[in-house]
């Protein structure tokens, strides 16, 4: 499943997102305001646990997840993703994976991974704000499930029909999760018209 999202406040923010008169500041602020508003849609069918608690005028019926989560961000740009998030499920584990993008080979490689063992959360939301080629995102999830992941889901900001085609093909059962989905890659793997490098908006290294 691939869910793009129609809300007005993510294409507001996305439009700022794009625009590269928004300078590193701002632009960390819309990656975690928009990671959240993600965030939101991708768990929406989180399982709940029924919890009575007392209020001050008697007893009310409600609810507990149940599931444990585990926020999973590609570094680097997918760091930027993870704060705004986890503040709306501070019981979520953060398990950072390191992959960059050979330049040349366009494939991803890996060169971080602070995975425990065995795994210890139910759901893990994979974050990466661009689906490009939908290498490091496949990358991720064939590692996460060799980990033994039970659910995963992608949450990005943008993506290219490209890597959407290419993450689906490998992993169907992993849902998708983006403020938009764009034209096309260009021929060095950037997505077209997109809001050019992820990382280096973030961090003013570009
Ligand atoms: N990574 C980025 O940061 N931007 C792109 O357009 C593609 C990959």
């Amino acid at each position: 499943m691939v869910y793009e999202s129609q809300h007005p406040l993510v294409k507001h923010k996305l439009t700022l997102l794009r625009n590269t008169a928004t300078e590193p500041k701002k632009f960390r602020e819309l990656i975690r305001e928009v990671a959240i508003l993600m965030a939101y849609e991708a768990t929406a069918d989180l399982e709940l646990a029924a919890k009575v608690v007392e209020t001050p005028m008697g007893e009310a019926g409600g609810y507990e997840l149940k599931e444990n989560i585990g926020l999973i961000p590609i570094l680097r740009a997918g760091l930027g993703m993870v704060d705004g998030i986890w503040e709306m499920m501070p019981g979520a584990e953060v398990w950072h994976i390191g992959l960059y993008r050979d330049e040349e080979t366009l494939r991803p490689v890996f060169y971080y991974n602070k995975l425990p063992t065995s795994p210890t959360v139910r759901l893990c939301l994979v974050l990466d704000p661009m689906l490009a080629t939908g290498g490091s995102a496949v990358a991720a999830v064939d590692m996460l499930k060799k980990w033994g992941a039970e659910r995963i889901k992608f949450v990005g900001i943008l993506a290219a029909p490209e890597g959407i085609a290419r993450l689906q093909t490998a992993h169907p059962d992993v849902d998708i999760y983006v403020a938009a989905i764009d034209e096309r890659l260009n021929d060095i793997g950037y997505i077209v018209p997109g809001l050019g490098d992820a990382g280096d908006r973030q961090f003013g290294t570009g």
